[in-house]
């Protein structure tokens, strides 16, 4: 029962916007029979507008709606560029909450489809199938368009897809393109997150220290406890021998970690460390301490512990990442092991479309 009702609910949004586009398509179908060699004159203002109407219809939906069928972006024949014609490809985010700016696993409601928060996986899966995914099946071939994702942080390229509108040998008159242009959020890597441990950007002067930590129970081992001038971030976290097979962790700091003159403690629980050591590298693979500490078990709790100075809390940016092994060339290659990647980003989602 519970089902039925997400079913229902699910189509009924979708196709509401759906029929919408499937009657500008048809009404854009029209016009553009009734006007021959469109791209050498300039449009009419009813063309242009119902034009317009197409790319907010569509851009709406892309941001407002997961896409159908759901899960879409596994279907197993994209990877191998066999896209089905029964996929709409939407680009909001389901079952994710956001708290703090960042996105959860644990929804406080099954039916939540985040408002203006687009899925990277889901932009890269349109990317690499553009001409089905968006040409085909959402503009039934009627209309040339391109997506463009401008993040406002710098250290992030831009995603490009689709129609390149820019190119010399593009024959659209410039009149006859219409623009879409919406802030949004879009959660990158921030999936592949373990523990973030900027806690202090939270908490500021308040910060309190609630984590459990081995170092204070344990008589042999120097208290973590903050005194006036730094602060302790102590995190417990197990790691099962099985996962390093499909998971390559990481600790990704952001570049500013090298001038904050952190600290930090790595260890087993069982086999604890004293002595603290500078953090001054971006990317450190965690998986060769992992592989060599679990040879004789089948899993540990490790610990991480950072001394931050207090008067540079602001700049300890650091995240436990675990990032399946498929995709950690991929991320590598385009220098996606960088701290920004990893966080929910401000973007500007560019939609063009003209006419064919
Ligand atoms: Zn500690």
């Amino acid at each position: 029962m519970k089902n039925l009702i997400k079913d229902q609910y699910g189509l009924l949004y979708s196709s509401e916007l759906l029929l919408s586009i499937i009657l500008l398509i048809f009404i854009i179908g029209v016009v553009a029979n009734l006007s021959d060699g469109l791209n050498e004159k300039i449009l009419s203002e009813e063309e242009i507008s119902s034009l317009e109407a197409i790319a907010i219809e569509s851009s709406d939906y892309l941001l407002n709606n997961p896409g159908n069928p759901e899960n879409w972006e596994d279907d197993e024949g994209l990877k191998n560029g066999i896209v089905s014609k029964n996929i709409i490809p939407g680009l909001a985010i389901k079952n994710k909450n956001v708290e703090n700016g960042e996105f959860f696993d644990e929804s406080a409601s099954d039916e939540m489809i985040m408002s203006n928060a687009i899925s990277y996986n889901k932009l890269i899966k349109i990317k690499n199938n553009y001409d089905s995914l968006v040409d085909r099946n959402l503009f039934n071939d009627s209309v040339m368009s391109s997506m463009v994702i401008y993040p406002l942080n710098s250290q992030i390229r831009p995603i490009e897809m689709g129609y390149d509108f820019d190119n010399e040998n593009d024959n659209v008159n410039d009149n006859n393109i219409v623009t879409v242009n919406r802030t949004v959020k879009c959660d990158f890597y921030s999936n592949f997150v373990v523990y973030n441990f900027n806690d202090f950007e939270l908490f500021g002067d308040d910060y309190n220290k609630d984590m459990f930590c081995n170092h204070d129970t344990n008589p042999n081992l120097t208290n973590h406890s903050n005194d006036g001038r730094s602060l302790w971030v102590c995190k417990s976290f197990r790691v099962y021998k099985e996962s390093l097979d499909e998971y390559e962790y990481y600790l990704i700091s952001d570049e500013s970690v090298k001038d904050t003159g952190t600290y930090w403690i790595f260890e087993s629980l069982n086999r604890t460390k004293e002595n603290k050591e500078i953090l001054n590298q971006e990317v450190i693979d965690l998986n060769p301490f992992f592989l060599e500490d679990l040879e004789n078990s089948s899993d540990e709790i490790y610990s991480i512990h950072f001394n931050v100075p207090k008067n540079r809390a602001n700049d300890f940016k650091t995240v436990l990442v675990a990032i399946p092994k498929n995709m950690t060339d991929v991320l590598i290659s385009n220098d996606g092991l960088n701290y920004d990647y990893f966080r929910v980003q401000d973007v500007n989602f560019v939609l063009k479309a003209g006419y064919r």
